[in-house]
């Protein structure tokens, strides 16, 4: 990055609906007691109910334009590059408490910088998953557009994307990670998501969901060749039960809710993809956390649905790309 001084570090964020991700790129950093070339890039995340947290953590950062100082003692006005719904909302929070104004800019856009930006210079960035495993996959640099990249962060964003700066953000849903874990410390009590994940992994989904042959018996299953276990009906069992909430585990509950919001995005993903007819559907947001079943989930889902014809493929910095995509603008 251009017009660094040595010793200081350039800080973007991304304030959304649920998390402001920060990356920050360090200049003066030592690796094995030698200077490194180029620097390297740091990755945060805070809740955004506490952004005095993030605010305390930047305050303690050296950043370039400070002369040298570290912002809290700053005098000059600084500016940073800033992104996500929030960048509006805590504008004036943050002018105030750290002095700093935000250089907004547009969400789709950082979104998509930062997703080419990975595709493109980080390797091993992007891999698919099946089986519980990864499997890296090289991008073919000259056949990288376009690609459907869905963003699953609060709600759920579809961007068709061609090239930097040439996209359209296609449509997108309000059904997405703030819902799923929204409905989650409701049923569950969660109120950490890595603890709802953990959750999620030691539960049965057959405890709540109706499958086919609760529906039609094991033997009509047999007789007609219907796929006896396929989902029918997410939470469809709970409408027959005498099963009061207190009844059911939390692990069963955290399940259920993972793979139904999971299956969901999933297939409206593909049938958009499938509109646009785009073969390849990238996935970021930090909804997936880099959470094994989760991308199983969504990776069989987009291979049923598409017949084997299509491929989800995952970026190891899936939640930053918004937060990179902003960070790179200070090349413009
Ligand atoms: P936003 O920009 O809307 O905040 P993100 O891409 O940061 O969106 O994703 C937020 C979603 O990520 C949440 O709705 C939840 O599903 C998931 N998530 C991952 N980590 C956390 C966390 N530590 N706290 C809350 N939600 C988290």
């Amino acid at each position: 990055l251009p017009n660094q001084s040595s010793d200081t570090a350039l800080i973007a964020v991304d304030i959304g609906g649920t998390l402001i991700k920060l990356v920050y790129f360090e200049n003066n950093v030592k690796v094995k007691g030698k200077q490194a070339v180029g620097g390297r890039l740091r990755f945060m995340k805070f809740q955004t109910s506490r952004l005095d947290e993030c605010l305390e953590f930047i305050r303690s950062v050296k950043l370039p334009y400070s002369g040298g100082s570290a912002m809290g003692s700053a005098k000059v006005n600084l500016t940073m590059k800033a992104t996500g719904g929030g960048s509006f909302k805590f504008a004036d929070t943050i002018k105030e408490k750290l002095g700093v104004s935000l250089d907004k800019l547009d969400e789709m856009d950082t979104v998509v910088t930062g997703a080419n930006f990975l595709l493109k210079q980080v390797p091993n960035e992007s891999f698919t998953f099946a089986h519980g495993k990864r499997c890296h996959i090289e991008v073919n640099q000259k056949n990288l557009y376009p690609y459907l990249l869905v963003n699953i962060g609060s709600g759920v964003s579809m961007i068709k994307v061609l090239g930097n700066r040439n996209f359209e953000r296609v449509t997108g849903t309000q059904i997405g990670g703030g819902t799923m874990f929204g409905l989650a410390k409701l049923l569950t009590g969660c109120t950490r998501y890595d603890e709802f994940l953990q959750l999620s992994q030691q539960g049965d989904n057959l405890v709540l969901d109706l499958i086919v042959k609760d529906i039609c018996g094991e033997l009509v299953c047999q007789k007609q060749g219907l796929s006896a276990s396929t989902l029918a009906s997410s939470f469809g069992k709970v409408i027959s039960s005498k099963r009061e909430l207190s009844d059911y585990k939390a692990e069963d509950l955290a399940t259920t809710l993972l793979s139904a919001f999971t299956y969901n995005i999933a297939q409206v993903s593909f049938l958009v993809a499938s509109l646009l007819k785009l073969k390849r559907v990238y996935f970021g947001g930090s909804y997936i956390r880099g959470h094994p079943s989760t991308m199983d989930n969504i990776s069989y889902a987009i291979d049923f649905w598409s017949k084997g014809q299509m491929q989800a493929v995952f970026l190891r910095h899936e939640g930053f790309l918004g937060a990179l995509g902003a960070l790179l603008s200070y090349n413009d």
